[in-house]
């Protein structure tokens, strides 16, 4: 009887730990005595029938490093009906009886129209953004948030040697959760998220209160999902007369080697979603719950909604005075 053979895929926006959640999948997978192919470029690798197959040592030396060996991308063309018979075709053809699909909501659409084609996904959550409702946890989180706070951290200095205010937007897309961390980490004064509405005299009256008791230089967080840093240094400045920068931190939150936290989860999620296919399971999304892994129905993850922490943005204000 020949071997199962499953796939994986990265697709959407890439987060590091992606390459560690790939050598779990492709290790796993082979040492359950399956066979593995890697696809390229997201669904659009299914569609053109552009993978290979992955052996051992293929995935070695990958494990810390950030980014995609398998590349991804944004396919269009997938959400066609006839982009996804041309991937169900090339699957049935490479005899694909499952794919591993890493990314993030859209990706597990993604993954749910394939499972209802007849090739069974599984999801893992892989975004720096932390805002995957069904998951406390989503690979690439820790490692961004990391970088975050370092960069904040070199513009502190100069901030502090001007006695300047630094307006920083980090990345998040929708979600403040990567806003709010990297807030308490680097001891922003203010840290502005898409989940609570904000008021900018809200901002200026704690950075004149904080001024009072002799703080001379700010950080001020804005989530992505706010922007427009330009415009809120700009009103700090006119209001306060504190030389106020906007920087935006962008996509090198998306790079670099893989945190620890990172690493593990990675593999320890492709490590499950391995476990499901060899059982024939798919339509479901891997999932952190209360630090262990589980798994969810992908129409019931997709429908969750995402909570914010509002204790931790209340302790946040609390310690920023
Ligand atoms: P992310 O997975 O990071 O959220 P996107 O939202 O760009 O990124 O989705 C990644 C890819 O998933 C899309 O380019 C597309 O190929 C596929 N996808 C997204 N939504 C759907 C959908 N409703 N049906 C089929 N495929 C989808």
């Amino acid at each position: 009887m020949s071997k199962k053979k499953i796939a994986v895929l990265t697709s959407g926006g890439d987060a590091p730990g992606m390459n560690a959640a790939i050598r779990s999948v492709v290790r796993t997978a082979i040492s359950h005595g399956m066979e593995v192919m890697g696809v390229y470029r997201g669904y659009n690798g299914l569609i053109s029938n552009d993978m290979k197959p992955m052996q051992l040592r293929d995935v070695s030396d990958i494990i810390h490093r950030g980014g995609t060996i398998l590349y991804t991308a944004r396919s269009l063309k997938f959400k066609e009906p006839e982009g996804l018979a041309a991937a169900v075709e090339n699957c049935k053809k490479n005899d694909i009886s499952g794919v591993v699909v890493i990314g993030g909501d859209g990706s597990f659409r993604g993954a749910r129209a394939l499972s209802n084609a007849g090739i069974p996904c599984i999801g893992l959550p892989g975004t720096i953004d932390n805002d995957i409702s069904c998951s406390e946890y989503t690979i690439g989180f820790d490692t961004a948030m990391n970088t975050a706070m370092s960069m904040v951290d070199k513009l502190r200095d100069t901030a502090q040697s001007h006695d300047r205010c630094s307006v920083v937007e980090v990345m998040g897309r929708a979600a403040g959760d990567l806003a709010l961390k990297t807030g308490i980490a680097v001891g922003a004064t203010y840290i502005i998220v898409p989940e609570r509405q904000f008021s900018l005299d809200e901002v200026i009256e704690r950075m004149e209160r904080t001024r009072q008791s002799g703080k001379k230089h700010f950080i001020i967080v804005v989530a992505e999902g706010i922007g427009g840093v330009d415009e809120i240094a700009r009103k700090i400045e006119e209001a306060t007369g504190i030389e106020s920068r906007a920087t935006v931190l962008g996509h090198v939150q998306r790079g670099g080697s893989p945190t620890v936290r990172d690493r593990v989860t990675a593999s320890r999620m492709g490590y499950h979603a391995v476990q499901l296919l060899e059982q024939g399971i798919g339509n479901r999304v891997v999932a952190v719950e209360h630090g262990k892994i589980v798994d969810y129905d992908i129409s019931e993850a997709l429908n969750m909604k995402k909570t914010f922490d509002e204790e931790l943005y209340q302790v946040a204000l609390d310690i920023s005075i």
